[in-house]
Formats: structure tokens, C-alpha cells, sequence
């Protein structure tokens, strides 16, 4: 996909969305049977998914989000043919559960790493109508991340 998207359009949010879903459909969680997917949007235009993949000892278990991201570091680097590190724009959650399946902290200060100012995470979260997709800006959601100053 190329192109510069500069705005989630509607079309995208519901593109991401379902592209979430069919990430979710991967994974490999059968001892919580809580079936998650991600998808990123990076700044070419490029979706990478991930799901979550669990394990015996649960300690090891890993999101979605951070396997996304993983995947796309190691597939295709964190530098862009232009020299720039590739900066994530949205992320989309989903489960299959139809259960409220915010960011956990650790994916958050992941995607933190990669994410283009203003960036947005869609998931589904608690609201007054029952669970929803809501979208926050992810500084909204880290608002005091770890950084190393001056780094
Ligand atoms: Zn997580």
C-alpha cells in the first residue's frame, strides 16, 4: 500500500479494524481462550499484524501489540528506505472475546518507541454503552512513559 495518510479516514479505522480481527484469528491461546489481534499503521502507508501467543509457563506469554511490532522490526527493520526510523500512526486492537481488551502497560511504552507524534490506538474499552471501540491518542494512554533523556 503506498501513500502517505495523514488522517485515519473512517475507511481505514474500519480497515484496521477488521484487519485486527483476522490477526486475532491466529492466536494461539488455549489456556485463556482470550483471542487477540493487533494491526499497525505505519507512516508509508504499511499494516504489519500480530497476535497473541501464550505459553505453559504464562509469565511468557506475549500481546499482540508487542509481537506486531517485533514481527515488523524483524522483517523489515526499524529504519525506512529513507533513512527514518518507521513511525506507527494507529494501532488496532480486537479480541474475540467481544470483551474490553485495552494496551497493557508493556505494549504501551513499546508502541511508544515507534509511534509518530499524535499517533491513535483503537481497542475495545468499557463505556457507558457497554464495550465499544474507543480511540485515544497514545500519549493519552502513557502519559508519563520511561525515557532516557537527552537519548
Ligand atoms: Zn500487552
Amino acid at each position: 500500500m503506498a501513500g502517505q495518510p495523514k488522517e485515519l479516514d473512517r475507511l481505514m479505522r474500519e480497515r484496521l479494524l477488521e484487519t485486527a480481527r483476522a490477526a486475532a484469528a491466529h492466536a494461539y491461546a488455549p489456556y485463556s481462550r482470550f483471542r487477540v489481534g493487533a494491526a499497525l499503521l505505519f507512516e508509508d502507508g504499511s499494516l504489519v499484524t500480530g497476535c497473541n501467543v501464550e505459553n505453559v509457563s504464562f509469565g511468557l506469554t506475549s500481546c499482540a501489540e508487542r509481537n506486531a511490532l517485533f514481527r515488523s522490526i524483524s522483517e523489515r527493520g526499524a529504519v525506512a528506505e529513507n533513512g527514518e526510523q518507521r513511525r506507527i500512526l494507529a494501532v488496532a486492537v480486537t479480541n474475540l472475546n467481544n470483551m474490553a481488551s485495552p494496551p497493557c502497560g508493556a505494549c504501551r511504552q513499546v508502541m511508544a518507541e515507534f509511534a509518530a507524534p499524535g499517533a491513535v490506538v483503537l481497542f475495545p474499552g468499557e463505556t457507558a454503552h457497554g464495550v465499544e471501540i474507543v480511540e485515544r491518542k497514545l500519549e493519552e494512554l502513557l502519559p508519563y512513559g520511561f525515557r532516557l533523556d537527552g537519548v
